[in-house]
């Protein structure tokens, strides 16, 4: 009390409510943290900061969904995601959105959360900023865990963790446990599908990375991660045969929880001495562990766990043979999943009302921005401006290479001058299996790639763009058929012969491509079809390969 009140008298600003905020946050007090974060976003709003008014939406939100409130904290992101727009702060906003994921997350609201995780890839591929990206994939490796998905789950878990050397202590902390969390769920699936050697070498490696987080987290002495760890480093013991060694842990993670007002994460430690009470064939004991987890998943609003425990009840009661009772906790567990999907719809519905409002604001400030813009436009930057746009307009994001549009324009443009040219259809073999296996992220960087090989092998005169998607479109010009097909081996060659291994272990990519001569003006049309059959004669007959007319 008296503390506070010494803090109190101090001049407030928005930056000192906020470094409190976050203060109380890496200490794991989320509750005194959320009031001091809305206090600051208040104060900001008054003094109209909008900046800060971001930051402490950010911080309110971040600690919001720790105490249960994940509405507001998703309507805390939303509002900061239109404040960071109007100030064109494309880091803060990747930031907000890949946040937002997780209270969408909590309340089961998948698809949505994928969707604000698509949005905030996309700004930070652009921004090239590798620690946005880990975030990323850390978040996106959550959903699809979340959605019952392990294995892709792991795929982007593990990019996130190759990517966290060298990151601060919250981010590795928080990729550690993800993963660690992750081998709970996938180990028992490698077992069930016969995999031994897989499962025990996830195992050990997942109990590698959860002593680390764990040590991580007493490290800054935050009780949050050390409970959650604890927990997840007892279900590892768990599936490690170490009952005792496990059931010592989840209680050591329960006492935390109760201690510091963590419910969901007590509910999760009941449900999961539930679990090691069952492992040991203690059944009567188990269940009711399991109705106690049950009770406090309810009082917590953690429906989706509440389900998991129903289902578990049921499952308990069958193996004492029970059946009345398996039957009746069976019930609760469905009709908890329809109560989950009106909850859902319900929520959804109040966060399109909360949207449309803010999508009001946002039509003010666009209308805003848009009046200025164009006083801007009457100056002398009109010209700057306009080359901008017409490069982007152009111009394909990804690679930065002329896209289709441009092509459409130039190369009519090309065969009318009369010079001969022939035009070559490059298309990257089996592209979704690069994609499948090593992610999008990878398959963007490949076709960056692509295109700067084929850029620098060409000549000045020449043309290649993207044609969209995985095809490149080469137009060489002054040169005939027997030149142009020794040209396109080149490029063929050049692509098959780049170290791939660099990118990814194991990776390995090449191109086919189609050649066509263009017979005289008006003739492209016709041309671009013969490349584009060409194309289809060399990945039937086998790919990696040029063909030509
Ligand atoms: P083929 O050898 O027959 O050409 O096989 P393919 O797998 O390359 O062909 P398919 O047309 O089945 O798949 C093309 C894939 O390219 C599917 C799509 O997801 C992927 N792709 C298209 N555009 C992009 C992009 O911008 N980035 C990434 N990473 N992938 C893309
Ligand atoms: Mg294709
Ligand atoms: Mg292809």
């Amino acid at each position: 009390m008296t503390s506070a009140n010494a803090a109190d008298s101090d001049t407030l600003t928005v930056q000192s409510l906020l470094e409190r905020a976050e203060e109380r946050r890496l200490a794991g007090d989320y509750r005194a943290g959320c009031d001091l974060a809305r206090r600051a976003a208040d104060l900001a709003i008054a003094t109209g900061d909008a900046a800060g008014e971001a930051a402490a939406l950010r911080s309110l939100a971040n600690q919001l969904m720790r105490v249960g409130q994940q509405e507001e904290a998703i309507a805390a992101c939303r509002s900061a995601v239109v404040t960071l727009e109007s100030l064109g702060d494309p880091v803060g906003l990747c930031e907000v959105l890949t946040l937002q994921a997780m209270p969408l997350i909590d309340l089961g609201m998948h698809d949505e959360a994928l969707d604000v995780l698509a949005t905030a890839r996309e700004i930070a591929q652009d921004l090239g900023d590798r620690e946005l990206l880990y975030w990323v994939h850390n978040r996106t490796g959550v959903v699809h865990g979340r959605m019952g998905e392990h294995e892709l789950s792991t795929t982007y878990l593990m990019q996130a963790l190759h990517m966290a050397d060298g990151m601060n202590a919250e981010a590795r902390f928080c990729i550690l446990n993800n993963v660690s969390d992750n081998a709970v769920y996938e180990i028992p699936r490698l077992r069930g599908r016969g995999e031994t050697e897989a499962a025990d070498r996830t195992l050990v490696d997942a109990i590698g990375y959860v002593t680390e987080a764990l040590r991580l987290a007493r490290e800054a002495h935050h009780p949050y991660r050390e409970s959650i760890s604890l927990d997840n480093h007892g279900m590892l013991l768990a599936l490690a045969g170490d009952l005792d060694g496990a059931a010592g842990l989840v209680e050591q993670s329960r006492l935390i929880a109760v201690r510091s007002g963590y419910r969901s994460l007590e509910s999760a430690a009941l449900q999961h001495q539930a679990r090691i009470r069952l492992m040991r064939g203690h059944h009567t004991e188990a269940i009711e562990g399991l109705l106690l987890a049950l009770e406090r998943a309810h009082q917590a609003g953690e429906r989706p766990m509440a389900m998991e425990i129903s289902r578990e009840l049921s499952e308990a009661h069958e193996r004492i043979g029970d059946f009345m009772a398996a039957l009746a906790h069976y019930r609760d567990f469905h009709d908890l999943e329809r109560e989950l999907h009106n909850e859902v719809a319900a929520a959804r519905a109040r966060m399109a009302a909360h949207h449309f409002e803010l999508d009001n604001v946002r039509l003010e400030a666009e209308n805003a921005r848009l009046e200025a813009e164009l006083h801007r436009a009457r100056s002398a930057e009109l010209a700057a401006d306009n080359l901008l746009w017409q490069r982007q307009a152009t111009e394909d994001a990804l690679t930065g290479l002329p896209n289709r549009r441009s092509v459409d324009e130039r190369l009519p443009r090309l065969i009318a001058s009369g010079v001969p040219v022939c035009v070559a259809v490059a298309d990257v073999d089996r592209f979704k299996l690069v994609n499948d296996r090593y992610g999008h992220f990878v398959g963007d960087e490949v076709l960056r790639r692509i295109a700067a090989i084929l850029l620098d092998r060409i000549a000045e005169t020449d043309l290649v763009a993207r044609f969209g998607g995985e095809e490149f479109l080469i137009a060489l010009h002054g040169s005939g058929i027997e030149d142009a097909l020794a040209q396109c081996e080149l490029l063929r060659a050049s692509v098959a012969a780049y170290p791939w291994e660099n990118i990814e272990p194991g990776l390995n990519v090449t191109i086919s491509v189609g050649l066509a001569e263009v017979t005289g003006p008006g003739a492209l049309a016709e041309a671009m079809g013969r490349a584009d059959q060409r194309l289809y004669q060399a990945k039937r007959t086998g790919r990696n390969r040029v063909q030509a007319d």
